[in-house]
């Protein structure tokens, strides 16, 4: 059967790019977008940053004073510090999806600013005309937004979602169905989406890093090291038979918990130490059921009882607790409003996938 033919757009350090334009600033400034630092004195967390903060070793959920000690703002440093503006981001997302989305056969928004196109049709499966496409979404971006993006294209999810991280900033790569092999050869086992760094580590102590180790160890061993079911995982990637299947509906079966605090937190750490508590529970119950997933969301309900979902998908479906640990960390920390106290937070596997004897067999939670 032909490939089909995929793109994964990701918008490049989108938050800090969209207050940037907002603020009109310089983007070679370090931006970090987060808590009030208080001169260095800070409890809260870092949102997220732009490139130039980036080189600071800054990420998003760091405490907002290591920020600070990594990259001082005024009067004795240069980094600039801002509260996120709410709403600025949602009505950024909107019109570049609406962008995207004109063009895709199918489309699934993967996050606020993440998408999947399935192009096969439009570009009558024509590779070079699917790189004359990003090219044009990538301009029509640009200029009509202002905001800077990086696409891959592939025949499966995650050799999309791989490219668009290849050339970041600005890039675009594209994988042909002959260049799998290729693209994988010598590459860090942690940068295929779906590995987490305990998976890497565990692999590290077999001496697998690289896709061609892991390649050249085989099926079997490779199902000893880790397990049968990881083991057939990892050969399907490396042979390009992977999902490439881009669904605009979300699953509804799903898997998730949820915890009310006693007393509403303003003290966000400890609101991440719950949702990493979450996780963990989250994420055993769904080994338990041998179920994976591909939707990782948070919730959040403020005083008053206001209640945010922000969700993610990833390429693959995974029951890899790091992996959703970091997406998880990295979603409360983009989308919490700074201040506000909080009653609940909560975290929800979905887009879920079993094995298909067990599916009858299983119930799920519904939120
Ligand atoms: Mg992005």
């Amino acid at each position: 059967m032909a490939s089909r033919i995929l793109i994964h757009c990701d918008l490049d350090a989108f938050f800090a790019a969209v207050e940037t334009l907002h603020h009109n600033l310089d983007p070679d400034v370090p931006l970090i977008l987060g808590s009030d630092p208080k001169g260095g004195k800070g409890r809260g967390i870092v949102s997220t940053c732009n490139y130039a903060a980036r080189k600071y070793g800054i990420r998003s959920a760091m405490p907002i004073g290591e920020a600070w000690r990594r990259c001082p703002g005024p009067p004795q440093g240069t980094g600039h510090y801002l509260k996120s503006t709410r709403g600025l981001y949602s009505r950024a997302s909107r019109k570049v999806m609406a962008i995207l989305s004109q063009y895709a056969d199918k489309f699934e928004q993967a996050s606020i600013d993440e998408a999947y196109l399935d192009v096969t049709e439009y570009c009558d499966g024509d590779w070079d005309k699917a790189l004359a496409l990003t090219r044009e979404l990538q301009s029509e971006i640009m200029e009509q937004l202002g905001l800077s993006s990086s696409f891959g294209i592939g025949s499966t999810r995650i050799l999309a979602k791989m490219g668009s991280e290849e050339n970041k900033p600005a890039g675009i790569h594209r994988t042909l169905p002959d260049e799998i092999n290729s693209f994988f050869e010598g590459r860090p086992v942690r940068e295929v989406p779906g590995i987490g760094p305990k998976t890497a580590t565990r692999l590290a102590e077999w001496g697998i890093t690289t896709m061609s180790d892991a390649s050249e160890n085989g099926e079997i061993a490779l199902a000893r090291f880790t397990s049968e079911r990881f083991a057939s995982w990892i050969v399907r990637v490396i042979d390009g038979e992977t999902s490439d299947d881009i669904s605009p509906l979300r699953s509804r079966k799903s898997v998730g918990k949820e915890h009310t605090f006693e007393t509403d937190k303003i003290d966000y750490q400890s609101v991440i130490n719950q949702l990493t508590l979450l996780v963990t529970k989250v994420m055993k119950r769904a080994k338990d059921m041998g179920v994976s997933g591909r939707l990782g969301e948070v919730k959040i309900r403020y005083q008053g009882f206001e209640t945010h979902t922000h969700g993610r998908s990833i390429p693959v479906a995974m029951d890899d607790e790091s992996v959703f640990m970091r997406l998880a960390h990295g979603l409360f920390a983009e989308n919490v409003e700074l201040e506000r106290p909080i009653r609940l937070v909560g975290f929800r596997l979905g887009n879920l996938e079993m094995p298909d004897t067990r599916q009858s067999t299983l119930e799920f939670e519904e939120e």
